[in-house]
């Protein structure tokens, strides 16, 4: 094993908590996800007790990203017993970043507001495109108009960045190139002009 990188013991680090579930799976998507929404009720305990097991080699952490998945399927108080585990078990930095990634098609202004007041300071939108047509090409479940307004939403309670996917048709479909049916990529400018505007 490569050590050479890992963090110097004074370092701080940071820790990631998966959140498994998708309301749809997304045909391009690799990350481990499932849509069986009944188990969400049983997996946050089974989340932590399994964090009780877990042994912190580093002496502190400033970042906790939840990550998944989608862990906006989650409402603001499991959110809560989430980061409030993570907090009494591990080390975490008073200043520390806690993010949570949030799906357009799952989120209201004011459970982006609950998430802020249970301690998330950093809100990342899967965004992926402001443009309905690849939106739909992805599988995506939300349109670019909830995309844009799940952005606004979260100007208010919380820093955001907004994950955009580039190239995605070269990427997704590489069969298609030079055949007949291949089609210029869109536009990548609109995705980053729409939300500086
Ligand atoms: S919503 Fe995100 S994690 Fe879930 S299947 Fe789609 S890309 Fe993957």
């Amino acid at each position: 094993m490569d050590r050479s990188k890992s963090p110097e013991p004074h370092e701080p680090a940071g820790i990631y908590v998966h959140i498994p579930f998708c309301k749809r799976k997304c045909p391009y998507c690799d990350f481990y996800s499932i849509t069986a929404l009944d188990l969400m009720q049983r997996f946050v305990p089974a989340l932590k007790q399994e964090m009780t097991l877990a042994v912190a080699e580093l002496s502190r952490f400033d970042t906790v990203y939840i990550g998944g998945g989608t862990p906006s399927l989650l409402k603001a108080a499991r959110i809560d017993e989430i980061i409030d585990t993570v907090q009494r078990l591990f080390p975490i930095m008073p200043a520390a970043e806690i993010t949570i990634e949030v799906n357009p098609g799952t989120v209201t202004a004011a459970e982006l507001k609950d998430y802020r007041n249970v301690g998330v300071n950093r809100i990342n939108i899967g965004v992926q495109s402001f443009q309905d047509k690849n939106l739909k090409f992805l599988g995506r479940i939300h349109t670019a108009h909830e995309a844009l307004k799940a952005f606004k939403m979260a100007v208010g309670p919380a820093l955001i960045i907004s994950a955009l996917i580039s190239s995605m048709q070269s990427r997704a479909r590489p069969e298609l190139h030079g055949s007949g049916i291949w089609k210029r990529p869109s536009p990548w400018s609109p995705n980053i002009s729409r939300p500086i505007r």
